[in-house]
């Protein structure tokens, strides 16, 4: 299996297209003027006093791959010039050996002593900035020095074994070296991504600071023996990420299966219904099966995002729904939130609940407590998530298609056109706002389509006929005639209420609601009731309501709450009475202004 690249899709309209647009009329230049504000470019012509943050140069390469996925289908001389200008900058202060980092090049003598101050990711973001870069306007500058870098890197960490440390402390450059195999045909790239997976957890290696262990770094046992999502949800999706590639490359099935297991214990025990992972702010990591609290649920966007990346990857050795599934409750859901409708401001974290009253509890200490923030920011001092925003939704053209041996596969209902090869296809669709997907496909006679999780029922129509339709592993598989050929499929998107496993000690007797593949939350400002204590009905009785303001479709739901009492306790019963709760999609929350938020209700 491939997957098919942006350059052979095009986002033509609907829910993506509008998604980026924004991306790439605001939230590229809001994120470049917070970084220039920051400092974080200067960083690359050192002349400031001060030194750069240590993950600064992760920060401007995801922007710079970000912005790279929208040159594929729009160049831009000035953002280009911009970008050329950090190249030729890493040109002049790069050391003679081709290493180049803006923080340690400024402390020589501490180069490669630290495993937990993220060199080598910072690397990894750098060599995906320059793939990108490359693919996207044939320039050959960037990706040379990072070709040069990633040489001496092999040389380091294979020939000489003369750093600190024999694995990155935060993974990243795993999945990067990857693709500068794949764009430069090098061998050693490859060798060297399997060679940082196959040493991790082998032998003791420093922890990344006395809070942490070895769990934290996903170094608690080699990666081949590991079959839980362990420690910093980024680090560890991202090096999941990694280990499917090198699975998929090698054929090698001991990786496959050390990877199957752990996505298995992700999507059955610990993942929050929108696809957050990472239940704690200790150590931004996982916890235990079933710990998945609401109001603390840390689910950073980059987590998120590190998970689609896995699953994606998951996808080219197993033709299996659940990857794609997966990607498809990410993508509506918990990337989506880390983004401000208006595409300026983000999140970091990404709760279930929000109560801002939490802030104001301790009336009688000065001491705070750590919640969520409740509204987003245009800047974090770790600013990882908003530039990963960017190069996702940029990227997003590449989670449609894939293509095995002759079967085209459609992953995503996304609104886009293909020409790869002799294939066209042209998917049109409201999706997810709609359940209808049009598609018209030539030049192939197999094409296999996901039938989501969530769809209970789903009607296929081929050439205008109505077909029957098994699946296996989640796809429909459909062959066709010659020629050109249109398969219609209408997807039940009706509203339904979700349960959570009884495990889940927050969700206890709670009800979510998903439309699709899209979550649902209730905002107090649309409610002028209390939250808690909402009693749904056995069928969901519900409305829908179109929201010019939040461009997205509301839910009017019947719903019962309890009488209000004046005393704290009571003997009595409850009276129930009947009012209309206001749901929103998730993605939507935090957008008009501190309120209330639920998903679990
Ligand atoms: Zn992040």
């Amino acid at each position: 299996m491939l997957h098919i690249g942006i350059k052979h899709v095009d986002i033509t309209d609907g829910f993506w297209k509008k998604r980026q647009d924004i991306n790439k009329d605001v939230t590229v230049k809001a994120v470049q003027n917070r970084f220039l504000e920051t400092g974080r470019f200067d960083a690359f012509d050192f002349t400031n006093e001060k030194i750069a943050h240590i993950f600064y140069d992760s920060d401007v390469a995801k922007w710079i791959e970000g912005v790279s996925f929208i040159l594929h289908k729009e160049r831009n001389s000035e953002l280009e010039v911009f970008i050329d200008r950090i190249a030729d900058l890493i040109e002049k202060n790069r050391s003679d050996d081709g290493y180049y980092n803006s923080h340690f090049l400024r402390k020589p003598e501490e180069r490669w002593q630290h495993r937990s101050d993220h060199e080598l990711y910072c690397a990894g973001h750098l060599m995906e900035a320059a793939v990108q870069y490359y693919k996207a306007t044939g320039k050959e500058k960037f990706l040379k020095l990072m070709e040069d870098y990633a040489d001496y890197i092999y040389k380091v960490f294979i020939t000489e074994k003369s750093a600190a440390f024999k694995t990155p402390g935060h993974e990243e450059i795993e999945l990067a070296l990857v693709k500068m195999y794949d764009t430069t045909g090098k061998k050693k790239y490859l060798e060297l991504s399997k060679h940082f997976i196959d040493r991790r957890g082998v032998e003791e290696e420093p922890w990344i600071g006395s809070n942490y262990n070895r769990y934290n770094t996903q170094d608690f046992l080699p990666v081949r023996q590991q079959r839980t999502a362990e420690g910093h949800a980024v680090r560890a999706s991202y090096l999941y990420a990694g280990m499917a590639d090198i699975a998929y490359r090698y054929k090698d099935k001991e990786l496959l299966a050390a990877c199957k297991a752990i996505f298995s214990n992700i999507v059955k025990k610990r993942m929050y219904i929108t696809g957050g992972t990472g239940s704690s702010h200790l150590g931004e990591a996982y916890t235990l099966d079933y710990d998945l609290p609401n109001t603390k649920g840390y689910a950073e966007t980059c987590a998120a995002i590190a998970l689609a990346f896995f699953a994606q990857r998951m996808l080219l050795s197993d033709a299996d729904s659940v990857y794609a599934d997966t990607v498809e409750r990410i993508i509506y859901n918990g990337m989506l939130s880390g983004v401000s409708l208006d595409g300026k401001a983000f999140f970091y974290e990404n709760p279930l609940e929000i109560q801002p009253v939490l802030n104001n509890r301790n009336v009688a200490t000065t001491l705070t407590e750590r919640n969520a923030i409740t509204q987003r920011k245009e800047v974090f001092g770790c600013s990882c998530c908003p530039p990963n925003v960017i190069r996702f939704i940029g990227a997003i053209n590449e989670y449609i298609y894939s293509y095995n041996k002759d079967t085209l596969f459609i992953n995503q209902f996304i609104s886009s056109d293909l020409e790869y090869e002799n294939i066209r296809a042209e998917i049109r669709t409201e999706f997810p706002n709609c359940g209808k997907v049009y598609i018209k496909v030539s030049g192939v006679n197999k094409v296999a389509v996901r039938k989501p999780y969530w769809c209970k029922y789903l009607k296929l129509v081929i050439n205008d006929v109505r077909s029957k339709y098994s699946s296996k592993k989640g796809y429909i598989y459909i062959n066709l005639p010659k020629g050109q050929n249109r398969i219609r499929l209408e997807m039940d998107i009706t509203p339904r209420l979700v349960y959570s496993n009884p495990k889940v000690y927050d969700n206890s007797h709670k009800t979510a609601v998903m439309r699709g593949p899209v979550v649902y939350c209730a905002e107090a400002v649309d409610n002028d009731f209390p939250l808690n204590n909402i009693v749904f009905g056995k069928e969901l009785n519900y409305k829908t309501v179109k929201s010019d303001q939040l461009d997205a479709y509301m839910l009017d739901v019947d719903i019962k709450i309890p009488q209000s009492i004046d005393d704290l306790y009571t003997f009595t019963p409850f009276k129930y009475r009947k009012k209309t709760l206001r749901m929103i999609p998730y993605y939507c929350f935090a957008n008009r202004g501190e309120t209330e938020m639920r998903v679990w209700l």
